[in-house]
């Protein structure tokens, strides 16, 4: 399983396909993208390998274009390998989107609470739960992204790298990080990031990579420093710049 992610000035789409083929040893069973451009999501999706994405945006331009995007490979341990169980999820109102490796194991109390206020599934998977989860902190906190995140997975039990991006303020990605690799992929300038499983899906564009611990988060955002705290106390973590020699 693996995620590949891109925010920058470059067309986002085959950054993110051709990282998800460089994770492909990880090993997956679906396969998914999302790129965004001028405030639509476009989600692409389905059971099978990263060639059968392909092949199914096919020509479709519109599907391609934007600078910013991200990709999944999913190995399924909640819900069946199908098309809708694949990644990127949605949140119910359609401004949150994520991309998830690894297992929310309290996913089924958390679902039934916010069933009870009023939200709705597509999928059988514990990432669609976790995302209207921090759309439902988000919404009832008032608080942007990044806080909704971290509030969010402090209710959390289970293993993550995830990938959040909200359209309504898209200059920035959250990642995340318990027991699931993450690294980011600091551009020229900072005018550019990358998100993946591994360098290996960046290091043809930057030789600076941050990588995550474990409980930590960054927001990701154009220009900016990435941002990097603790997800339980919130307190602010030195991002380690490490110079790849790759
Ligand atoms: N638990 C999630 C799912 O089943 C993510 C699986 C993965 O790590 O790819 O959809």
């Amino acid at each position: 399983c693996g995620i590949s992610a891109y925010i920058g000035h470059r067309e986002a789409y085959p950054i993110v396909i051709n990282g998800l083929k460089r994770l492909e040893y990880r090993g997956y069973d679906s396969a998914g993208v999302m790129v965004y451009n001028n405030g639509t999501m476009y989600v692409s999706k389905t059971k099978g390998k990263v060639s059968d994405l392909e092949e199914i945006v096919g020509q479709d331009e519109e599907r391609k274009k934007g600078t910013i995007g991200m990709g999944h490979t999913r190995w399924a341990t909640h819900g069946v390998p199908n098309d809708v169980n694949s990644h990127p999820h949605l949140s119910k109102s359609g401004n949150l989107v994520i991309v998830h490796n690894g297992i929310i194991e309290n996913y089924d109390t958390i679902k039934k609470e916010l069933i009870s206020r009023g939200y709705s599934f597509k999928s059988d998977t514990d990432t669609e739960v976790l995302l209207n989860l921090i759309e439902e902190v988000k919404v009832t906190e008032g608080c942007k992204l990044g806080k909704a995140v971290q509030l969010a997975l402090t209710n959390v039990v289970g293993a993550y790298a995830i990938t959040v991006f909200d359209k309504t303020n898209p200059d920035e990605i959250i990642v995340a990080r318990l027991g699931s690799p993450i690294a980011i992929g600091v551009g020229k300038d900072k005018k550019e990031f990358f998100v993946a499983s591994d360098a290996s899906p960046f290091v043809e564009y930057t030789k600076q990579a941050i990588y995550l611990e474990d409980e930590e988060m960054a927001i990701i955002k154009l220009g900016k420093q990435v941002k990097v705290h603790k997800i339980n106390d919130d307190s602010i973590v030195e991002p380690t710049i490490q110079k790849l020699q790759m």
